[in-house]
Protein backbone atom coordinates (compact mmCIF):
# COMPACT_ATOMS: atom_id res chain seq x y z
CA UNK A 1 0.00 0.00 0.00
CA UNK A 2 1.73 3.66 -1.04
CA UNK A 3 1.98 5.73 1.79
CA UNK A 4 0.32 8.76 0.89
CA UNK A 5 -2.82 6.78 -0.38
CA UNK A 6 -3.41 5.43 2.91
CA UNK A 7 -3.00 8.95 4.53
CA UNK A 8 -5.91 9.87 1.58
CA UNK A 9 -7.97 7.58 3.36
CA UNK A 10 -7.38 8.84 6.52
CA UNK A 11 -8.01 12.06 6.03
CA UNK A 12 -11.25 11.23 3.37
CA UNK A 13 -12.54 9.50 6.58
CA UNK A 14 -11.80 12.24 8.69
CA UNK A 15 -9.57 11.06 11.10
CA UNK A 16 -7.06 12.94 12.65
CA UNK A 17 -3.02 12.16 12.76
CA UNK A 18 -1.57 11.26 10.01
CA UNK A 19 -2.14 14.93 7.78
CA UNK A 20 1.17 15.74 8.59
CA UNK A 21 2.68 13.13 6.87
CA UNK A 22 1.15 13.78 3.35
CA UNK A 23 2.77 13.44 0.02
CA UNK A 24 5.79 11.57 1.76
CA UNK A 25 7.11 8.93 -1.12
CA UNK A 26 7.32 5.22 -0.36
CA UNK A 27 5.12 2.62 1.00
CA UNK A 28 3.03 1.74 4.39
CA UNK A 29 6.21 -1.42 5.41
CA UNK A 30 8.71 1.34 4.70
CA UNK A 31 7.15 4.35 7.05
CA UNK A 32 7.39 1.43 10.10
CA UNK A 33 11.14 0.84 9.50
CA UNK A 34 11.97 4.32 8.98
CA UNK A 35 9.96 6.24 11.10
CA UNK A 36 9.26 8.84 8.53
CA UNK A 37 8.49 11.95 10.02
CA UNK A 38 7.62 15.84 8.73
CA UNK A 39 6.35 18.96 10.03
CA UNK A 40 6.57 17.85 13.80
CA UNK A 41 4.69 14.57 13.56
CA UNK A 42 6.43 11.23 13.35
CA UNK A 43 4.74 7.78 12.15
CA UNK A 44 5.78 6.20 15.71
CA UNK A 45 3.14 8.14 17.56
CA UNK A 46 0.62 6.87 15.39
CA UNK A 47 2.04 3.15 15.04
CA UNK A 48 0.33 0.67 17.92
CA UNK A 49 1.89 -2.63 16.44
CA UNK A 50 3.59 -3.95 13.47
CA UNK A 51 3.39 -7.62 12.10
CA UNK A 52 6.04 -9.38 10.56
CA UNK A 53 7.57 -12.26 8.84
CA UNK A 54 10.35 -13.68 10.51
CA UNK A 55 12.29 -14.87 7.64
CA UNK A 56 14.77 -16.74 10.07
CA UNK A 57 11.72 -18.78 11.75
CA UNK A 58 9.32 -18.32 8.40
CA UNK A 59 7.04 -18.05 11.44
CA UNK A 60 4.94 -14.42 11.73
CA UNK A 61 5.63 -11.76 14.50
CA UNK A 62 4.01 -9.05 16.05
CA UNK A 63 6.12 -5.86 17.54
CA UNK A 64 4.48 -3.54 19.78
CA UNK A 65 5.32 0.28 19.47
CA UNK A 66 7.57 -0.09 22.03
CA UNK A 67 9.52 -2.76 20.96
CA UNK A 68 10.49 -1.72 17.57
CA UNK A 69 12.19 0.67 19.35
CA UNK A 70 11.67 4.20 17.29
CA UNK A 71 13.56 6.72 17.28
CA UNK A 72 14.32 9.59 14.77
CA UNK A 73 14.49 8.14 11.25
CA UNK A 74 15.27 4.88 13.22
CA UNK A 75 13.94 1.75 13.87
CA UNK A 76 14.86 -2.13 15.37
CA UNK A 77 14.50 -3.16 11.50
CA UNK A 78 17.28 -1.31 10.83
CA UNK A 79 19.90 -2.35 13.36
CA UNK A 80 22.84 -4.10 11.31
CA UNK A 81 21.89 -7.51 12.94
CA UNK A 82 18.26 -7.32 12.01
CA UNK A 83 18.48 -5.49 8.67
CA UNK A 84 16.37 -7.52 6.22
CA UNK A 85 15.17 -10.34 8.64
CA UNK A 86 11.78 -9.34 9.05
CA UNK A 87 9.21 -8.53 6.56
CA UNK A 88 6.52 -6.20 7.74
CA UNK A 89 3.01 -7.44 6.47
CA UNK A 90 0.70 -4.74 8.36
CA UNK A 91 1.27 -1.67 10.41
CA UNK A 92 -1.79 -0.87 12.71
CA UNK A 93 -2.11 2.60 13.31
CA UNK A 94 -3.66 5.03 15.81
CA UNK A 95 -5.48 7.43 14.88
CA UNK A 96 -8.07 10.33 15.93
CA UNK A 97 -11.89 11.17 15.36
CA UNK A 98 -11.46 14.39 17.45
CA UNK A 99 -9.12 17.46 15.90
CA UNK A 100 -5.43 16.48 17.03
CA UNK A 101 -3.69 18.89 15.02
CA UNK A 102 0.08 19.66 15.70
CA UNK A 103 0.40 23.12 13.83
CA UNK A 104 3.82 24.09 15.67
CA UNK A 105 5.88 24.07 12.49
CA UNK A 106 6.66 27.57 10.64
CA UNK A 107 4.17 27.44 7.53
CA UNK A 108 1.59 25.47 9.13
CA UNK A 109 1.22 27.60 12.17
CA UNK A 110 -0.72 30.28 9.94
CA UNK A 111 -3.38 27.34 9.88
CA UNK A 112 -4.05 28.10 13.60
CA UNK A 113 -6.25 31.31 12.76
CA UNK A 114 -8.38 29.02 10.30
CA UNK A 115 -11.90 28.83 12.15
CA UNK A 116 -13.46 25.54 10.55
CA UNK A 117 -10.34 23.18 9.98
CA UNK A 118 -10.19 19.68 8.98
CA UNK A 119 -7.65 17.31 8.07
CA UNK A 120 -8.06 17.64 4.74
CA UNK A 121 -6.92 21.53 4.78
CA UNK A 122 -3.77 20.69 6.37
CA UNK A 123 -2.92 17.58 3.77
CA UNK A 124 -3.31 20.29 1.36
CA UNK A 125 -1.18 22.78 2.52
CA UNK A 126 1.50 20.31 3.26
CA UNK A 127 1.36 18.91 -0.33
CA UNK A 128 1.51 22.84 -1.25
CA UNK A 129 4.28 23.43 0.75
CA UNK A 130 6.67 20.02 -0.01
CA UNK A 131 5.72 21.02 -3.77
CA UNK A 132 7.16 24.28 -3.15
CA UNK A 133 10.23 23.01 -1.69
CA UNK A 134 11.10 19.65 -2.82
CA UNK A 135 11.66 17.60 -6.21
CA UNK A 136 8.90 16.08 -8.09
CA UNK A 137 10.09 12.26 -7.79
CA UNK A 138 8.84 12.25 -11.46
CA UNK A 139 11.20 15.19 -12.61
CA UNK A 140 13.67 15.22 -10.86
CA UNK A 141 15.24 12.09 -9.02
CA UNK A 142 16.42 12.53 -4.91
CA UNK A 143 16.56 10.47 -2.41
CA UNK A 144 14.40 13.16 -0.26
CA UNK A 145 16.18 14.95 3.00
CA UNK A 146 19.27 13.60 2.34
CA UNK A 147 20.67 14.49 5.77
CA UNK A 148 19.10 14.49 9.22
CA UNK A 149 18.61 17.64 11.63
CA UNK A 150 21.20 17.33 13.85
CA UNK A 151 20.29 17.76 17.63
CA UNK A 152 22.90 19.69 19.37
CA UNK A 153 23.34 20.79 23.58
CA UNK A 154 22.11 24.21 24.00
CA UNK A 155 25.95 25.71 25.05
CA UNK A 156 26.66 24.96 21.05
CA UNK A 157 23.90 26.33 20.32
CA UNK A 158 24.38 29.88 22.25
CA UNK A 159 27.80 29.53 20.20
CA UNK A 160 25.96 29.69 16.91
CA UNK A 161 23.22 31.88 17.86
CA UNK A 162 26.01 34.58 18.73
CA UNK A 163 27.09 34.35 15.32
CA UNK A 164 23.67 33.94 13.52
CA UNK A 165 20.97 35.65 15.83
CA UNK A 166 17.92 34.84 13.12
CA UNK A 167 19.21 30.87 12.76
CA UNK A 168 15.77 28.65 12.83
CA UNK A 169 15.81 26.21 15.43
CA UNK A 170 13.53 23.80 17.58
CA UNK A 171 13.61 23.37 20.88
CA UNK A 172 13.68 19.37 21.74
CA UNK A 173 13.81 19.33 25.25
CA UNK A 174 15.40 21.72 28.57
CA UNK A 175 18.73 20.86 27.16
CA UNK A 176 19.03 20.07 23.17
CA UNK A 177 17.95 22.13 19.57
CA UNK A 178 17.39 20.67 16.89
CA UNK A 179 18.84 22.72 13.65
CA UNK A 180 17.44 22.23 10.32
CA UNK A 181 20.13 20.97 8.43
CA UNK A 182 19.56 22.19 5.16
CA UNK A 183 20.24 25.48 6.94
CA UNK A 184 23.45 24.78 7.98
CA UNK A 185 23.76 23.60 4.30
CA UNK A 186 22.77 26.86 2.79
CA UNK A 187 24.80 28.61 5.41
CA UNK A 188 27.49 26.99 4.68
CA UNK A 189 27.89 28.34 1.59
CA UNK A 190 26.59 25.18 -0.36
CA UNK A 191 23.05 25.77 -2.41
CA UNK A 192 23.75 24.31 -5.88
CA UNK A 193 26.98 22.77 -4.98
CA UNK A 194 28.00 20.18 -7.89
CA UNK A 195 29.80 16.97 -7.87
CA UNK A 196 29.22 15.58 -11.94
CA UNK A 197 25.83 14.90 -11.98
CA UNK A 198 24.87 15.27 -8.53
CA UNK A 199 23.73 19.00 -7.25
CA UNK A 200 22.41 20.07 -3.64
CA UNK A 201 18.89 21.33 -4.76
CA UNK A 202 18.63 25.02 -4.64
CA UNK A 203 15.50 25.04 -3.59
CA UNK A 204 16.01 22.66 -0.41
CA UNK A 205 19.69 22.12 0.58
CA UNK A 206 19.05 18.93 2.39
CA UNK A 207 18.08 17.48 -0.85
CA UNK A 208 20.74 15.84 -3.58
CA UNK A 209 19.12 15.63 -6.58
CA UNK A 210 20.28 13.91 -9.77
CA UNK A 211 20.57 16.14 -12.46
CA UNK A 212 20.85 13.56 -15.27
CA UNK A 213 23.26 11.61 -14.80
CA UNK A 214 24.86 11.29 -11.48
CA UNK A 215 26.55 8.01 -10.13
CA UNK A 216 26.59 6.64 -6.52
CA UNK A 217 30.33 7.93 -6.85
CA UNK A 218 28.92 11.58 -7.43
CA UNK A 219 26.43 11.28 -4.77
CA UNK A 220 29.05 10.08 -2.11
CA UNK A 221 31.65 12.57 -3.24
CA UNK A 222 29.17 15.82 -2.75
CA UNK A 223 27.42 14.73 0.49
CA UNK A 224 31.02 13.94 2.07
CA UNK A 225 32.07 17.33 0.95
CA UNK A 226 28.98 18.56 2.51
CA UNK A 227 29.34 16.99 5.56
CA UNK A 228 33.52 18.28 5.80
CA UNK A 229 31.93 21.92 4.66
CA UNK A 230 29.77 22.23 7.59
CA UNK A 231 32.11 20.95 9.90
CA UNK A 232 34.41 22.95 9.34
CA UNK A 233 32.30 26.25 9.75
CA UNK A 234 29.79 24.86 12.93
CA UNK A 235 31.30 21.68 14.19
CA UNK A 236 28.77 19.75 13.47
CA UNK A 237 28.80 16.71 11.39
CA UNK A 238 25.79 16.11 9.41
CA UNK A 239 24.78 12.08 9.45
CA UNK A 240 22.75 10.81 6.38
CA UNK A 241 19.29 10.00 6.61
CA UNK A 242 19.60 8.19 3.90
CA UNK A 243 20.68 4.32 3.44
CA UNK A 244 24.00 3.91 1.84
CA UNK A 245 24.59 0.63 0.75
C1 LIG B 1 11.19 13.60 -2.63
C2 LIG B 1 11.28 12.81 -1.36
C3 LIG B 1 10.80 13.36 -0.18
C4 LIG B 1 10.88 12.64 1.03
N1 LIG B 1 10.39 13.21 2.17
C5 LIG B 1 10.46 12.54 3.34
C6 LIG B 1 9.93 13.11 4.55
O1 LIG B 1 9.38 14.20 4.56
N2 LIG B 1 10.04 12.38 5.70
C7 LIG B 1 10.62 11.15 5.74
O2 LIG B 1 10.68 10.55 6.81
N3 LIG B 1 11.13 10.58 4.61
C8 LIG B 1 11.05 11.24 3.43
N4 LIG B 1 11.57 10.67 2.29
C9 LIG B 1 12.21 9.37 2.36
C10 LIG B 1 11.27 8.20 1.94
O3 LIG B 1 10.08 8.67 1.43
C11 LIG B 1 10.97 7.31 3.15
O4 LIG B 1 12.14 6.78 3.71
C12 LIG B 1 10.04 6.14 2.77
O5 LIG B 1 9.67 5.44 3.93
C13 LIG B 1 10.67 5.20 1.74
O6 LIG B 1 9.69 4.27 1.36
P1 LIG B 1 9.99 3.12 0.30
O7 LIG B 1 8.74 2.30 0.23
O8 LIG B 1 10.53 3.73 -0.95
O9 LIG B 1 11.09 2.30 1.07
P2 LIG B 1 12.61 1.93 0.66
O10 LIG B 1 13.39 3.22 0.55
O11 LIG B 1 12.54 1.00 -0.48
O12 LIG B 1 13.02 1.16 1.95
C14 LIG B 1 13.44 1.79 3.15
C15 LIG B 1 13.94 0.72 4.11
O13 LIG B 1 12.83 -0.03 4.57
C16 LIG B 1 12.98 -1.42 4.25
N5 LIG B 1 11.62 -1.90 3.92
C17 LIG B 1 10.77 -1.36 3.02
N6 LIG B 1 9.60 -2.04 3.04
C18 LIG B 1 9.72 -3.01 3.97
C19 LIG B 1 8.86 -4.05 4.48
N7 LIG B 1 7.62 -4.21 4.04
N8 LIG B 1 9.35 -4.88 5.45
C20 LIG B 1 10.61 -4.72 5.93
N9 LIG B 1 11.46 -3.77 5.49
C21 LIG B 1 11.03 -2.94 4.54
C22 LIG B 1 13.97 -1.45 3.10
O14 LIG B 1 14.65 -2.68 3.06
C23 LIG B 1 14.88 -0.29 3.46
O15 LIG B 1 15.81 -0.67 4.44
C24 LIG B 1 11.48 11.36 1.06
C25 LIG B 1 11.96 10.81 -0.14
C26 LIG B 1 11.86 11.51 -1.33
C27 LIG B 1 12.37 10.89 -2.59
Amino acid sequence: IVWDDFVQHCVDSNLYGAENLSYIPGEVGASAVQNIGAYGVEVKDLIVKVEALDTFTSGMVTFTADECRYGYRDSLFKRPDLAGRYIITAVHYRLWHTPRYTLDYGPLKELREVTYLTPATVRNRVIEIRRSKLPEPSELGSAGSFFKNPVIDKSMWRHIQSSYPEAPHYDVDDNLVKVPAGWLIETSGLKGAVEGGAMVYQRQCLVIVNTGNATSDDVVKLYRRVQATVYNRFRIMLSPEVNVI
